[in-house]
This record gives C-alpha cells, sequence and structure tokens, in this order.
C-alpha cells in the first residue's frame, strides 16, 4: 500500500514537471459548455438597484492584476486543482472596471496619494494623506484649509458604525487616508514630528486615529506608536526596540477608551476572539503587533488573528448596528512581500486576503451589502516564460534562457532580488526558487522594489455593485460607496431601501424614535444578519 501511495506521489510529480493536460479540456463541448453556462449567468444578471446598508472595501494593498493572477494559481493548487481555471472569491463578483491610479503629481503612484483617491474622493499628491493636490508634501503649513473628508467619516456622520482593518499598522498609509490629514505619511507618531510641523501644529497620524472621528472597530498592527516612549510592549516585554515611541507621554489607548462606554482594547487573537463575541463591547481596538502585523507564513497563530478572523471580528461588532456599517479592510502587507522582492510572502499574503472577502461575502447578504475589491497600485512584478500546466508559480521557465541558465516565471523590473554582480547571472532550480525567502531575480537594483504604474482592477458586488464598469479614476471607488450608501455628497440618493430590510438604509433621516423601533425590529428579525 505504501508503495502505491509512493509511486502515485512520484506519477504526480513527474506530471507536475512535465506539465498536464487535463482530458476533458481536449474535448471542445467542454469548454462550449463551460463558455455556455457563463453566458447563461451574464444574461441573467441584474443590478442591485437599492441602497446599500453596509458598505465594505477591501483594499489589496499594491495588489496588480499580475498579482491576482498568480494568486489564483496559487491558491487553486493549495486546494489541489491545476490552479488557473479555479477562481478566486474576488474573481466571483459579476462587475469589474479598471482603475487609473496616478497621483496628481506622480505618474507611478504611492499608497497615500491614492488612499485619498479611493477613501475620499479627490486625487492627492505623492506621500501626502486626505488633503487635496493643493497641499504639499512635507510642508505642514499647507495642511490647514485643504482637508478632504473620507466616506467613512460621512458614514459615520450618517449614523453608520465604522471599522478599518489591516494586516500593517492601522496609522499606515492606507487605512490613515480613512481618518487622518497629512502632509507626510511618515509622521506616524510625534517623535516622527519635525520641528516646524510642531510648530504649526500638524498632528502626528496615531493621535489623529484618536481625535479625528469616531471609529467603532480598529484592528491591526501599530502599538507602539500609542503609547509613552519606553512602555514595554506586553508581548515582547525585553525588547527595547520595541517599546512605546511617544515623546510627548500620552498613551492614546487609554484616552480612547475613555471616550467610549463599552470599549475594549486587546492585543492578542484569544482577547480579540472574547471581545468580538461580547455584546457589551461597542467599541474594539486591537493591535497585535509594535508596528506592522507579521506575514501570513510567520505569523504565531495561537498569539496573531489572521486578516479573516479580523475581518469577522470586525462584522461582528459592526453589524450590531441597525442603520449599517462601513468597513475597511486592507491587506496591507502584500506590498511589502512585493518591496522585499519576495514573491512568495506577497503571494501567500494575497491568499488570506482573498480568504477574508470569501468569509465577508458567506456572513453578508448581496442584498444590502456592497463589498468592493480593489488595490491601490500595482508593482513592477510578473510572471511569464510559458511555464507549463499545473507547474508551481514559484517556479521554472520549461526553457533554458539565452545564458543557458534557467529562469524563473516570476521575475521583478526591479528590486532586491538584481543579482547581476560580476556580469553573471547566477543559475536556478526549484529548490531554490521554491524557498520562501527567495527573492526572484530583478532586472535593476534597488533596496525596495518599486510600485507599478499600470491600472488596477475593481469586483464589485451588491447594490449598485453594477456602476463599477468601464476605465475609471481611482477616485470612483469613493464615489460609488457614498451614493450607494446615500452619504454626503449624496445624501439624495434617491435609492430604495434594501429588500426585505424595512427602511434600514435611510434610518439616519428617520425621526430617531422610529429609527429606534424599526433598529430594535431589525435586530430581533435578524439576528444572524452579519
Ligand atoms: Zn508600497
Amino acid at each position: 500500500m505504501q508503495g502505491v501511495c509512493v509511486l502515485l506521489l512520484l506519477g504526480l510529480r513527474l506530471q507536475l514537471s512535465l506539465g498536464f493536460i487535463p482530458v476533458e479540456e481536449e474535448n471542445p463541448a467542454f469548454w462550449n459548455h463551460q463558455a455556455a453556462q457563463a453566458l447563461d449567468v451574464a444574461k441573467k444578471l441584474q443590478p442591485i438597484q437599492t441602497a446599500a446598508k453596509n458598505v465594505i472595501l477591501f483594499l489589496g494593498d499594491g495588489m496588480g492584476v499580475p498579482t491576482v493572477t498568480a494568486t489564483r494559481i496559487l491558491k487553486g493548487q493549495m486546494n489541489g486543482k491545476l490552479g488557473p481555471e479555479t477562481p478566486l472569491a474576488m474573481d466571483q463578483f459579476p462587475y469589474v472596471a479598471l482603475s487609473k491610479t496616478y497621483n496628481v503629481d506622480r505618474q507611478v503612484p504611492d499608497s497615500a496619494g491614492t488612499a485619498t483617491a479611493y477613501l475620499c474622493g479627490v486625487k492627492g499628491n505623492y506621500k501626502t494623506i486626505g488633503v487635496s493636490a493643493a497641499a504639499r508634501y512635507n510642508q505642514c503649513n499647507t495642511t490647514s484649509g485643504n482637508e478632504v473628508t473620507s466616506v467613512m467619516n460621512r458614514a459615520k456622520k450618517a449614523g453608520k458604525s465604522v471599522g478599518v482593518v489591516t494586516t500593517s499598522r492601522v496609522q499606515h498609509a492606507s487605512p490613515a487616508g480613512a481618518y487622518a490629514h497629512t502632509v507626510n505619511r511618515n509622521w506616524y507618531s510625534d517623535a516622527d514630528l519635525p520641528a516646524d510641523a510642531q510648530t504649526y501644529g500638524c498632528q502626528d497620524i496615531a493621535t489623529q486615529l484618536v481625535n479625528n472621528m469616531d471609529i467603532d472597530v480598529i484592528l491591526g498592527g501599530g502599538r507602539m506608536y500609542m503609547f509613552p516612549e519606553g512602555t514595554p510592549d506586553p508581548e515582547y516585554p525585553y525588547d527595547v526596540n520595541q517599546t512605546g515611541v511617544r515623546k510627548d507621554k500620552r498613551n492614546l489607548v487609554q484616552e480612547w477608551q475613555a471616550k467610549h462606554q463599552g470599549a475594549q482594547y486587546v492585543w492578542n487573537r484569544t482577547e480579540l476572539l472574547q471581545a468580538a463575541s461580547d455584546s457589551s463591547v461597542t467599541h474594539l481596538m486591537g493591535l497585535f503587533e509594535p508596528a506592522d502585523m507579521k506575514y501570513n507564513v510567520q505569523q504565531d497563530h495561537t498569539m496573531d488573528p489572521t486578516l479573516e478572523e479580523m475581518t469577522e471580528a470586525a462584522l461582528q461588532v459592526l453589524s450590531r448596528n441597525p442603520r449599517g456599517f462601513y468597513l475597511f479592510v486592507e491587506g496591507g502587507r502584500i506590498d511589502h512581500g512585493h518591496h522585499e522582492g519576495k514573491a512568495y510572502m506577497a503571494l501567500t499574503d494575497t491568499v488570506m486576503f482573498d480568504n477574508a472577502i470569501a468569509k465577508a461575502n458567506e456572513l453578508t447578504s448581496e442584498l444590502d451589502t456592497l463589498i468592493l475589491v480593489t488595490a491601490d497600485h500595482s508593482h513592477v512584478f510578473s510572471f511569464g516564460g510559458y511555464t507549463l500546466r499545473g507547474t508551481s508559480i514559484f517556479g521554472l521557465a520549461p526553457s533554458k534562457a539565452s545564458d543557458n541558465k534557467s529562469y524563473t516565471s516570476i521575475l521583478y523590473g526591479n528590486g532586491p532580488g538584481y543579482v547581476l554582480g560580476g556580469g553573471s547571472r547566477p543559475n536556478v532550480n526549484d529548490s531554490i526558487s521554491e524557498d520562501p525567502s527567495y527573492r526572484q531575480q530583478a532586472a535593476v537594483p534597488l533596496s525596495s522594489e518599486s510600485h507599478g504604474g499600470e491600472d488596477v482592477a475593481v469586483f464589485a458586488r451588491g447594490p449598485q455593485a453594477h456602476l463599477i464598469h468601464g476605465v475609471q479614476e481611482e477616485t470612483f471607488v469613493a464615489h460609488v460607496m457614498a451614493f450607494a450608501g446615500c452619504v454626503e455628497p449624496y445624501t439624495d440618493c434617491n435609492l430604495p431601501a434594501p429588500s426585505g430590510l424595512s427602511d434600514a438604509a435611510h434610518l439616519a433621516a428617520s425621526p430617531p424614535s422610529l429609527a429606534l423601533l424599526a433598529g430594535s425590529m431589525l435586530l430581533l428579525l435578524a439576528p444572524a444578519l452579519y
């Protein structure tokens, strides 16, 4: 029996290294049937013309289209399939558009200026967050008067609960676009503020996180920016490099808790899961690392929640509001994996990002919840080389390069994977390229691989998802969210309430007593709504 297994394994390995042609795919009927089914689904597609009670934006930081395709192959193979034919959760959304990601001042953008675009609906400059392009990078005195307001902020004003979930630090450029206004994305804590910024009264991003607006759920990394300088970290109490860094001696977590009755702060997975299921918790802040959270494959899953778990916890808390919620979920470290030139880290984090999308899709109804999935920008990540069907996404092209050496399918246009020292490119084999810490080769040496400038995709399902079409400016994402949620500047959206949910989408405009009554009825009717 054991021998048979070994033979089967060897057979599979042989097949994989030689590529694989599924016998059913040799038959034209297979493709004709598959496409006819897809055509049938397309013909029956009906826009959901109501307002959205809830809006969720999933942002894969740096998740360009090549990253989406490579992740599809990886996730398919992790599930025992050949790969490219197996749809991701995001692939199953019915509407798609392309988003033009440039910043006002840069053709190839960063995560700060783009966050302003897709979260606030206005394009900004490179490295600036939540301010129009009239504000200049690093010039504190150009901030005041140029602030722009996020859809999350407007959703809060409309009576919805709001949340920010990320695998990077919660003060990082993308989540900061939901609540902060700053001309420098690196002003994480007051220790990062230059003297002139202090003089002109610019605030660090961590301070803005707790001061600018009432955020019901905050989950991610970033403990060190919240506590006074030298405060030992609860997880790494003896590491002097992981202590609090605030020079103003403020304890921002304590300040945040004092503002809200029912506010709970947690810093590990067990505490998070407990707090999320406790209905007396109205506000939840979970900070799981001193700075960014770890890559999914490097997490200690007893201490660190996955992005999927954080998404579920956020939905548990936010969905208690009968007026609905707005949630931003970021796969923040996809971008970091690419910057390091380590495709394994980027793609495995994208698999987890897609798992979180699948979870949100399962826990909400497309009849009342608009889900958008997009990226802020791409990377100079590519995969090619005519690899055989069924081979590893981290594997080799089947033919040798002109220098008579092997090459990986995945390559970077630039970055730390540059290896042409002495004019000779090193050879590579499967055991090298499959190592999780392997850096794929890059054409130009950079300590950090750069973003890419091409368009990214936007995937959508739910009320008003059909507006996601064509080639759009990145700002369009914010405007679709605001319109579907009937929040400023689209409070006159004139959209009917989601079907079967009374007047939930319009509760904010109703007299309070009626709103409360309808709210409690909703809670009774829909205990498993989240
Ligand atoms: Zn980046």
